[in-house]
């Protein structure tokens, strides 16, 4: 039995897990999971179909570069079309902002 590399103290086995991206099922994939710490890796040939999986349901590579902006006095945030189409947002529609830390802040969709 092979031992992780992480924790050093679990064992790999090959198991057939699921794929969460961005909170969607992509489906099952054969990965070497550790018994210890969970650690979950997978062969490039199945990352390969991770990402066409997930390009074909639109939501590959949805981080994208923006800047901040203004309204009024206040400071703006223009969201790119792929991210609102994504999160199905809407003008008008109420958000929760908070900071994580001084580099990050989250908006929360209130529906
Ligand atoms: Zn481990």
């Amino acid at each position: 039995m092979e031992k992780c590399d992480e924790c050093k103290t679990g064992t790999i086995q090959n198991k057939e897990v699921e794929y969460i991206l961005l909170g969607k099922n992509l489906g099952q994939y054969p990965a070497m999971v550790c018994n210890s710490c969970g650690q979950t890796l997978y062969t490039a040939d199945v990352l390969d179909q991770v990402e066409a999986k997930a390009r074909k349901l639109g939501i590959w590579g949805l981080a994208a570069k923006t800047r901040i902006g203004t309204s009024g006095n206040a400071l703006d945030v223009k969201l790119p079309k792929a991210i609102t189409n994504f999160l199905k947002l809407e003008k008008g529609q109420e958000v929760l902002i908070e900071p994580v830390d001084e580099k990050r802040f989250q908006v929360a969709i209130i529906r």
